[in-house]
């Protein structure tokens, strides 16, 4: 399955298209008809419908984020009609809709409930309007290929009348950031130029030639100059990473870039586009004119923005094979998330370091919390980055109580993979290549060629690139469930890495302890949820609570006879030795229960690096052209 054309539209399409080509795209019109209510209307009309009778659907779930999400379920009501008389329009699955044959165009309208205030799909207030083209444009069975036309309205009402619209669609006749008429080749680039429409504000920057707007919704005091100035370097230097031939000025691979930006109190989130991402933010991520320095919410905030911007190239352009085209309609299988969504993850933050936003301190304060995330999740020990990426679908994406003992994070872990494979290649080629070189070779083959990444290919360029067999790293790596071996291969770039018990429960690692050593702290091997509640949202494999048959949902109430809090319980438990018996209180569901729990010590899974203080010359010129900085 796919967006092929069929036989009849090879045989029927050409001549067709030439004699009409004005109009022969499909025609879609999206207008917020009532944002109170949250509902936009939409219309899609088809020129030369399928004489058999029309098929449409509603993609199951949208790119870049790997679970099955059945936007159609948020279609209130459907109508066909053709010739100006109603048709029948029947559901055959919960996603498609089979309409009776009609001979002339063909519109079909239809109302889309928008409240979904994330990345992946729509939203509709009296305040903004945002969707996704997977949430509200029906592709039309047959002619995914065919152009596309959409007229963007605005509400009714004076209200409205500062409304915008930011996308990176190409424009019609609409005017730049304006209601009215935008166009796609065909359906594949239609649902990948999410859309807002409100009173935006708006920021402009060019990065190596190429315009790009940041599109602010929310109430904010951002300090737009920081942000484009430290976005320009950030999207510069990628562009740069991907084509950096000699003397040539360096191309972006699109002609126009957007970020939409959502601030709103508390979120973080982000969706790549080919020319645009949409994220979703905290307010005070957004720096502000106070600041004097980058804060650590806002080097969050361009973590992100860095992240998403290299999708442009890596999985938006460098795609799996198996995306090639996507399947909307069902999971699409690949082993390969790990390269694409933790090379990703490694680069983002690398970047902010190599153009100066970072200090190296911090750079490694941010690897520290990495390694200590993925440390803290034995999970790891029992899935592959490899089979996280292919079960992304029922597990990464739809994580319960138990995840952190089953489900490997393959971004985390995968980021942590790319920094052991760069490192890997660096010391076999003696810095003169790396995974720099690994990104653009599948640059130049695969993703500028529009040709698919084959399971297994990433690798073999890897080895290409190292001049050695890289299968056995690999094998351990992405295949396997051991710890990769960041230690030694750290230390021959001048840094060392060192493992602690985490000093209390929001302890995250980055930085070396200060205290001298203390005995160990004493643990119940849970994730507790803060508040006035002590309520388990995790229990960790191998740990004292689970020993003792607590289980996740569990509410402690007491321990030793004296009530708790999330707030207060690790803490008190820490007031115990390590292998002190405690009596704990709890109830499950209704039911008031008791256990005896012997307290364990506090794993030694918190990380920290250093950079030693009588380092050879040669370390610190490996770990300048790692890092690119001393
Ligand atoms: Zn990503």
């Amino acid at each position: 399955m796919g967006y092929t054309l069929s036989a009849y539209a090879i045989m029927l399409s050409l001549p067709c298209r030439i004699n009409h080509m004005a109009n022969s795209s499909i025609q879609y019109r999206i207008v917020p008809r009532q944002p109170g209510a949250h509902l936009f209307e939409i219309s899609c009309t088809i020129p030369h419908p399928d004489p058999a009778g029309q098929i449409v659907s509603l993609p199951a779930w949208i790119p870049g984020s790997y679970m099955i999400r059945e936007f159609a379920r948020n279609i209130v009501w459907l109508k066909a009609n053709a010739n100006g008389q109603p048709i029948k329009a029947e559901k055959t699955d919960k996603t498609t809709w089979q309409c009776a044959p009609a001979d002339g165009p063909l519109t079909l309208t239809y109302e889309v409930y928008a409240w979904d205030l994330s990345v992946r799909a729509a939203h509709l207030d009296d305040t903004h309007g945002f969707f996704n083209g997977t949430s509200v444009f029906l592709r039309v069975h047959g002619h995914e290929m065919d152009a596309v036309e959409v007229e963007i309205l605005p509400p009714e009402g004076e209200r409205y009348r500062t409304w915008q619209v930011a996308t990176a669609l190409s424009r019609l006749d609409a005017k730049p950031f304006g209601f009215g008429r935008y166009r796609a080749d065909n359906y594949d680039e239609l649902i990948d130029h999410p859309v807002e429409m409100g009173a935006f504000t708006l920021a402009s920057f060019d990065a190596c030639g190429v315009p790009h707007d940041v599109a602010i919704t929310g109430r904010h005091n951002a300090d737009l100059k920081r942000l484009t100035d430290d976005l320009k370097v950030i999207c510069e230097y990628q562009i740069r990473l991907f084509d950096n031939e000699a003397g040539e000025t360096p191309r972006a691979p699109m002609d126009h870039y957007v970020f939409l930006v959502m601030a709103v109190d508390d979120g973080y989130g982000g969706l790549e586009h080919r020319a645009s991402t949409a994220l979703i933010c905290s307010r005070d991520d957004l720096p502000k004119a106070t600041d004097k320095e980058r804060s650590d919410k806002y080097r969050t905030f361009l973590g992100l923005a860095s992240h998403e911007y290299f999708h442009t190239w890596n999985v938006k352009r460098i795609k799996p094979a198996a995306f090639m085209p996507y399947d909307l309609t069902r999971e699409n299988y690949t082993r390969q998330l790990w390269a694409f969504e933790g090379i990703t993850s490694y680069y983002d933050d690398l970047v902010l370091l190599r153009t100066g936003r970072i200090s190296v301190e911090q750079y490694l304060a941010l690897l520290a919390e990495t390694v200590t995330r993925v440390l803290r999740g034995s999970g790891r020990l029992k899935q592959s980055i490899a089979e996280s990426s292919f079960d992304a679908w029922i597990k990464y994406y739809r994580q319960d109580e138990n995840a952190p003992n089953s489900v490997t994070n393959y971004y985390a872990k995968g980021s942590l993979a790319a920094l052991a494979l760069d490192l890997t290649i660096r010391t076999a080629t003696n810095n003169g290549q790396s995974l720099d070189d690994v990104m653009r070779t599948l640059w130049q083959r695969y993703g500028s060629q529009g040709i698919g990444v084959s399971e297994g290919e990433i690798e073999k360029i890897s080895a290409e690139i190292a001049g050695v067999d890289l299968s056995d790293f690999f094998n351990r790596a992405v295949y396997g469930t051991e710890d990769l071996p960041l230690q030694p291969l750290l230390a021959e770039f001048g840094v060392n890495m060192f493992l602690r018990a985490a000093e209390n429960a929001a302890d995250s690692g980055g930085k070396p302890s200060t205290k001298a050593e203390t005995s160990p702290r004493a643990v119940l091997g849970v994730k507790v949820s803060g508040g006035s509640e002590a309520k388990l949202q995790n229990v960790y494999d191998g740990g004292a609570a689970q020993a003792a048959g607590l289980s996740a949902g569990d509410i402690i109430v007491a321990v030793d006879g004296l009530k708790v809090s999330g707030g207060n319980l690790d803490g008190r438990i820490a007031g115990y030795s390590v292998g002190a018996t405690v009596n704990v209180h709890t109830f499950r569901r209704d039911e008031l229960m008791q256990f005896n729990v012997t307290l364990q010590a506090a794993p030694t899974d918190t990380c920290y690096f250093k950079i030693p203080d009588n380092e050879e010359g040669q370390q610190i010129e490996r770990r300048k052209g790692w890092l690119g900085v001393v």
